[in-house]
């Protein structure tokens, strides 16, 4: 720079300049995935190898039940871990936990003790294995904290395999693990999740024993967790102090070209990303997470993984690993990896869709209709279960992917509506449509139905048969959740689903019990009580238009359907007497864990837009207004001169720049002012004011900004644009 003064605008061009003259990446050898599979996990199989038989057995019957290990097992297995750890180089270990926040927390320890003479010895007893204690109150805990202790324990979870996570430096042996206060509470997204599907497996058990079947293997919740996410080069998301800071740009006139054509989704691939996305997998497939798709998204620049679905808990912290993996790769390879909701205004935002099904070795996946009768009653019991769950739980969906980041998304006619319903599909819809109105019935003289129940459904399932207006939708042989956000942590959709299911079979049970009971036969248990639960329940089913303004309307006013369009409306349901009455009554959670995950992210939510509403007043007074008002000037200059020799250009530019500006900075200062506001009646009261004065405000500011880019000369325009994040890769 002549100068010797780096300005911002020069801080773009070079970006520019290094993004286009980058070097090529480096890339792998690559091995096949026969020697590369799960060669960083501690796995049934690799157990099995370093265990006795006895030992072996008890931890697979952990594994498989969730049944507790005995200390002496503990200790023989901690250490086969740690010798299978320390042979791969590993010289600490850490419990990986999930905090009240969407991300992961780990604490390490050495291996490493020295016995009286000096020497370094290593110790990793089954005590260490089971328990860590790491300081709880670092944490967010809501008013957990209060409970007198600022103690937090991590425990290990032995039905999520230990790995190890590489650097350039070494290894480290990462045990996922519960984290609980000192009083016994959950802190964390693990335990919630865990009890759900003891619950969920309990009232499965007692529907599968009154619809006849008498071996039942332990029930689990499947899931393949869909990740959508944008890839901008470094260069640019560095001169982005919005980028780096909350993960979406708050300023930003859109591209003349956006995707208006559809001709980023399911395109070729750039191979810079493909390069990155080989590379990223190469790592999964070390970890065993089974990393299974991977397309471009509809946005420029946006992205998809998907590996195959797996036990819920286990999916659960293959996604988080799958997020701190996939955000350090791209670094590697020169990206930022954006996981935030709606990154680039006016753009398709990024979701995670939860496909969610339950099932155990013996009956199957209960959410496949298959093709034989008393399957098909199952899963009519199943499926009618989770109709009753969203109808009566929705707002809980709501609450569960309530976040700042993700507001932007749902209802924005572009991802699922705020309204929770369920799609089940044309003919679905139908075969409970007809149970609904009797239309199926079933003769009394020892079960044969009258309409041939097994015909119906077996229908053919069909993959094309999608409604992607749906917050919830049932695809085949499952549900897909599609609601929940880029950025978030798929442990508390999973919980409110195995819960809400929970609840739901417990009421199918009861009522298929007190129907058997009169002398009916199951499956004329079967329709009378999916007839009953169609009646109560039959308005979450919704087929059409989720984005249409009709459907928000008759939602509400017809099917008496709650629209909760902001996490200021959405949070609080976490504190209403229907929701913790479910957890407690599953025992998922309790009123204290309930309503400390309410202010923990209630907090998240007012500190998350609170950190965005600081930034646009600093960029709009330190960055943006600076360069419009250069520009200005320059203009009046050139005015000023040339009137002198006679000429005079039309002076309009300078005046909507200077009334821009203007208005650029008083609303930074209006914004800064409704930042200081503390009064407020309640929580609810302060997330509101957020949702609207300064959300509102910050969008108002933008507006100025925006209009300023498209006026301020190019050359002195100091953030990255839109078409250069977008489309130089
Ligand atoms: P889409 O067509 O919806 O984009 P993808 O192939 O990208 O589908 O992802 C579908 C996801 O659903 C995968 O992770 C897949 O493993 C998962 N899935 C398939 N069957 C089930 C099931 N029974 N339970 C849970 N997840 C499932
Ligand atoms: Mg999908």
């Amino acid at each position: 720079m002549e100068s010797g003064i780096m300005t911002a605008n020069h801080v773009r061009s070079q970006a520019i300049t290094e993004v286009l003259t980058r070097p090529a990446v480096q890339t792998a050898e690559t091995r096949p995935l026969s020697e590369t599979w799960a060669t960083d996990v501690f796995n049934l199989t690799k157990m099995e190898e370093a265990l006795s038989k006895t030992a072996f057995k008890a931890v697979k019957k952990t594994v498989t039940t969730g049944e507790p290990l005995d200390p002496a097992t503990a200790d023989i297995v901690a250490a086969a871990m740690k010798t299978w750890a320390m042979s791969k180089g590993a010289k600490f270990f850490s419990h990986v936990f999930y905090p009240l926040t969407n991300i992961t927390a780990e604490k390490h320890d050495g291996f490493i003790v020295t016995n009286s003479d000096g020497q370094a010895i290593t110790e990793f007893t089954g005590s260490l294995l089971i328990k860590g204690e790491p300081d709880g109150s670092s944490f967010p805990n809501g008013s957990l904290r209060m409970t007198n202790a600022a103690r937090g324990y991590t425990a290990w979870d032995p039905t999520s395999p230990a790995y190890i996570m590489w650097t350039a430096n070494g290894a480290t042996l990462m045990i996922p693990s519960v984290f609980m206060s000192w009083t016994g509470e959950s802190l964390d997204k693990k335990i919630p999740l865990l009890r759900s599907i003891s619950a969920m497996d309990v009232s499965a058990r007692r529907v599968l024993t009154l619809m006849g079947e008498t071996d039942i293997a332990p029930l689990n919740a499947s899931c393949g967790p869909e990740q959508e996410y944008f890839l901008v080069d470094q260069h640019f998301a560095a001169a982005r102090p919005d980028l780096l800071l909350s993960g979406r740009t708050l300023f930003g006139a859109p591209p003349a070209k956006g995707q208006e054509f559809d001709d980023h989704y399911f395109g070729a691939i750039p191979e810079r990303v493909q390069v990155f996305m080989q590379a990223f997998e190469e790592k999964l497939y070390r970890l065993g997470i089974p990393a299974k798709t991977h397309h471009n998204e509809v946005a420029p620049g946006q992205f998809e993984i998907a590996p195959y679905h797996e036990a819920a808990n286990v999916a659960a912290d293959h996604q988080q690993l799958l997020m701190t993996v996939m955000k350090a790769t791209a670094a590697e390879h020169g990206f930022l990896c954006l996981l935030h909701e709606k990154p680039f205004a006016g753009l398709n935002g990024s979701g995670k869709h939860v496909n969610w099904s339950v099932g155990n070795a013996t009956q199957g996946n209960l959410l496949d209709p298959g093709t034989s009768p008393e399957h098909n009653l199952n899963f009519l019991l199943f499926c009618g279960a989770v109709i009753r769950g969203v109808h009566k739980y929705g707002p809980l969906l709501r609450a569960v992917i309530a976040s700042a980041s993700n507001d932007h998304r749902l209802g924005a006619n572009e991802a699922p509506p705020a309204i929770l319903s369920v799609y089940l599909g044309d003919q679905l819809e139908g075969v409970y449509n007809d149970i609904k109105a009797g239309k199926i019935s079933v003769s009394s003289d020892g079960g044969v139905m009258d309409l041939g129940l097994s015909q119906i459904l077996n229908f053919q399932r069909d993959p094309g048969d999608r409604n992607r207006t749906s917050p919830f939708a049932f695809t085949g042989n499952r549900f897909e959740f599609r609601a929940v956000g880029s950025s978030q942590s798929i442990s508390g959709p999973l919980t409110a689903l195995n819960t809400m299911l929970a609840d739901s079979l417990t009421w199918v049970a009861d009522q298929l019990e007190t129907q058997l009971e009169k002398g009916l036969t199951r499956p004329e248990a079967v329709a009378v009580v999916v007839k009953e639960l169609m009646e109560l329940h039959g308005d979450a089913v919704f087929g059409g238009d989720g984005y249409s303004s009709e459907w928000h309307e008759a939602a509400v006013a017809e099917r008496g359907l709650r629209n909760l369009p902001t996490s200021a409306e959405a949070l609080p349901v976490y504190t209403e007497p229907d929701v913790i009455d479910l957890f407690e009554r599953t025992g998922v959670l309790s009123a204290v864990e309930l309503n400390a995950r309410y202010e923990v992210y209630s907090e998240q939510y007012i500190n998350s837009i609170a950190v965005e509403a600081r930034l646009v007043v600093d960029m709009a007074r330190t960055v943006i207004y600076p360069a419009a008002l250069k520009y200005a000037a320059d203009l009046a200059t050139t005015y000023a001169a040339a009137n002198e020799v006679g000429i005079s250009f039309d002076t309009a530019q300078v005046k909507i720049i200077a009334e821009n500006a203007n208005l650029l900075l008083s609303t930074a200062t209006q914004l800064e002012s409704a930042l200081e506001s503390h009064d407020f009646a309640d929580t609810k009261a302060h997330m509101e004011h957020s949702a609207t004065s300064i959300r509102g405000l910050m969008e108002t500011a933008r507006g100025y900004a925006d209009a300023l880019e498209a006026q301020v000369d190019d050359a002195v325009w100091p953030l990255p644009k839109y078409r250069e994040m977008l489309f130089i890769k």
